[in-house]
């Protein structure tokens, strides 16, 4: 089990509290059982941690109960995570993005832009349909926005459990942590690739790149609709150019 505490702009303090699931507590934890959303097992797992102590500053040593208790009860609430970036993204004409598709540990912050990331590259495929796509346009389309996102969400989901391991209590946790702090600038520039993802939409005013790093390259910022020409013999448009 681990604890974290944040303080904020504003003068707020935000904490949670993760309980990593092993085979037995998996099961006293099932995600499928109502009971275990409901405010009685938020309040089962505060319980757990109240003799936690936090950096608090001052002298009085405080621990997470006193946090717990200053917390408005409706603000607690017990969420499950789960870790995967999934094989199948599309099906005919169904398609996944974000969460759905991909999953990472919050401790990587990583969830939200992944997912903003996904709906760009899959808005420019979809705008470059043609007007009467037909079923292998649609899949083609999927596909593009498969190829172009998969190796994006596995980096985010590696880079996801490596922050999940260095906030966990255990020794290899610890040594995780020292490594960080001595991490020389380079390796830092290293782990700070994805930045480099940042996809836009082409069929927007695009965005000057500001960043200390170019943006990687995007295949979907080229897709265009077929022109008339690009129309298949047999009367149906061809599938998006990319
Ligand atoms: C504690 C925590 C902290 C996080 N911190 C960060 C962070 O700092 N940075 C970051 O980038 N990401 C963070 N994330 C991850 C981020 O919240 C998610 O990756 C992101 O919200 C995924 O967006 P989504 O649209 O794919 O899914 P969701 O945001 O889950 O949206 C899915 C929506 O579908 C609705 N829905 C579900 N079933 C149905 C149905 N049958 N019919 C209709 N609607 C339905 C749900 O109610 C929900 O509103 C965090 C996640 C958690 C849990």
């Amino acid at each position: 089990m681990s604890w974290t505490v944040l303080t904020t702009k504003q003068s707020t303090v935000l904490w949670r509290v993760i309980l990593y699931l092993d085979g037995k507590t998996k099961r006293d934890n099932d995600p499928f059982r109502n009971s275990e959303w409901g405010p009685e097992a938020a309040e089962a797992m505060c319980d757990q941690v109240r003799d936690f102590p936090i950096v608090s500053g001052g002298t009085t040593p405080l621990t997470m109960g006193y946090l717990i208790d200053w917390t408005p009860k409706e603000l607690i609430s017990k969420v499950m995570l789960e870790e995967k970036v999934f094989e199948t993204w599309h099906d005919c004409r169904t398609v996944l993005i974000g969460d759905a598709c991909h999953k990472f540990n919050p401790a990587g912050g990583l969830g939200a832009t992944n997912a903003m990331h996904d709906a760009v590259v899959l808005a420019n495929l979809i705008n470059a349909l043609p007007d009467h796509p037909i079923a292998s346009d649609i899949e083609n389309a999927f596909q593009a926005y498969k190829d172009e996102r998969i190796s994006w969400a596995k980096d985010a989901y590696n880079s996801s459990k490596s922050f999940r391991d260095m906030t966990a209590t255990s020794y290899k946790a610890k040594i995780i942590r020292l490594g960080a702090r001595m991490m020389p600038s380079w390796a830092e520039r290293k782990l700070l690739i994805s930045s480099e993802n940042r996809p836009q939409c082409n069929f927007l005013p695009l965005v000057t790149n500001t960043g200390s790093s170019p943006p990687a390259a995007q295949l979907s910022l080229f897709a265009k609709r077929p022109q008339p020409d690009e129309v298949s013999k047999d009367g149906n448009d061809s599938a998006a150019a990319i």
